[in-house]
């Protein structure tokens, strides 16, 4: 059953949750002053309009009508009642799905790959530099610059490089270059390289090289997918245009699901709920991350580079140790070593649970999914489809009608080799690398009290 918004009641504001939060972020640190940032030891990395939504204490920031433009272009995105899937798990609960797959990269997020572009060529600059995973980010900002003319260029991680030749083609065919990580044209790349020539890359490397490419040059400027507030903010569109669709059919969410890998889709949908949970509603928000790189559920809560080289500010999240290299699975989109601050912040105050689960449980579940519903999910939204799953087989069990949502995230036609692998019975999941963390762990930075 799908839930269409009509166009002209798709929102044109974002929500900004900082000033909700029952305690004031911690402020990123300066990782030669140990000190807090200020915006001036930004501007040469981000554009000051970034900036200043990263640390804005509005509640509500108008989407400027450039934006609001091509958002139409796949805005509002349906939600759907899963009644085909509730039926074949048997639940008496109601399940709902965000299905952010319709847009032109395929998922959540072109919503603020046009968001950054638009910001950047306000500021005059001329190109982007940026890192991949999967190549959903790369693919989505490739779009994005295109739209507004922008040069585009995405440091890919090696292992979904060689694994993912069809995202690297879109990228290209929406005019942007694209190498793989590490790569010999930057120093961090030319160090890893000559200490392991096939090295796998990580989303902490593929940042480096970005950021070392991006800052000297003056009408160039660095661009993250994930992590940080002003990204989390532009997402928050998703779940304003739920809260509209629910309150079409008149449900309330009692559970809301997401996977999280920097943390963005996730808090997109279910940020703007966290005020009803605040006022007194009883809602769980279950984030859901890998086995194989738990950052919230093993890594500890405290400050840590955002990337291998050492290089960015130092945020305050959960993480497994900034040179943490995650095992190669096929939701590349999930093997980042920390986690987005404000969901971070979340979970270490009880507002917000999170769960680590293994790869193969999640595939079982999308194929599940697939057959029920038509769709077939990108292997990080299947973190979700899998918790959900549980959610459901757990309400029937105790035979009660509850109504969980989540946030479909992303289609995975392009990932359709981990599904072969499946299919085969070749997919393996793997252990949590205890002593791998637990080394990465002990070169963390140490940062005094704030
Ligand atoms: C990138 C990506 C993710 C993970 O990133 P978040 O910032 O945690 O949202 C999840 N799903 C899809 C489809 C993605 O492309």
């Amino acid at each position: 059953m799908r839930i269409e918004l009509p166009k002209d009641e798709m929102p044109r504001q974002w929500y900004n949750i900082i000033p909700d939060l029952p305690s004031p972020p911690a402020p990123p640190i300066h990782p030669g002053r140990m000190e807090p940032c200020t915006p001036d030891d930004l501007v040469d990395v981000f554009p000051m309009s970034l900036i200043e939504q990263d640390v804005s204490d509005k509640p509500w920031i108008d989407i400027p009508e450039p934006i609001l433009d091509l958002y139409a272009q796949w805005r509002p995105t349906p939600l759907y009642r899963a009644v085909r899937w509730e039926q074949a798990l048997g639940t008496p609960a109601k399940i709902y799905y965000k299905w952010e797959g319709v847009s032109p990269a395929g998922s959540h997020k072109p919503n603020t790959a046009v968001a950054q572009a638009y910001y950047n060529k306000q500021a005059g600059m001329k190109r982007i530099a940026t890192e991949t995973g999967a190549g959903q980010w790369g693919s989505a900002l490739s779009y994005g610059c295109a739209m507004f003319g922008l040069g585009c260029t995405v440091y890919m991680v090696g292992v979904s490089y060689d694994q993912k030749p069809y995202r690297r083609l879109m990228m290209e065919t929406w005019g942007a270059t694209c190498y793989r990580s590490p790569n010999q044209r930057t120093q961090i790349g030319k160090r890893l390289l000559a200490e392991r020539p096939d090295h796998p890359g990580s989303l902490g490397i593929a940042i480096s090289e970005a950021l070392e490419d991006a800052v000297p040059d003056p009408e160039c400027r660095y661009s993250l997918g994930s992590v940080l507030n002003h990204v989390l903010l532009h997402q928050t569109i998703n779940g304003l245009e739920c809260k509209k669709q629910l309150a079409m059919v008149g449900d309330e969410p009692d559970v809301i699901i997401g996977c999280i890998g920097g943390g963005s889709n996730y808090a997109g949908h279910c940020f703007p709920f966290v005020p009803d949970k605040a006022a007194g509603k009883d809602i769980r928000f279950i984030a859901v991350e890998p086995q194989s790189c738990p950052s919230t559920t093993k890594g500890p809560y405290r400050y840590d580079f955002g990337d291998t080289a050492q290089t960015t500010p130092l945020l305050k999240m959960h993480t497994l140790g900034h040179d943490f290299v995650p095992p190669g699975i096929h939701a590349g989109g999930l093997r980042y070593h920390g986690m987005a601050p404000l969901v971070s912040q979340l979970i270490k105050e009880g507002i917000m649970e999170s769960v680590a689960v293994p790869q193969t449980k999640c595939f079982e579940s999308a194929v599940g999914f697939a057959r029920a519903e038509g769709w077939i999910v990108a292997p990080e939204t299947a973190h979700a489809v899998y918790v959900t799953e549980q959610e459901a087989l757990k309400a029937k069990e105790e035979g009660v009608e509850r109504v969980i949502m989540f946030n479909n995230s992303g289609h995975g036609y392009f990932d359709l080799a981990a599904y072969e692998a499946f299919l085969s019975g070749k997919l393996a999941d793997y252990e949590y690398p205890v002593e791998e963390v637990q080394r990465a762990l002990s070169v963390l930075p140490e940062v005094p009290e704030q």
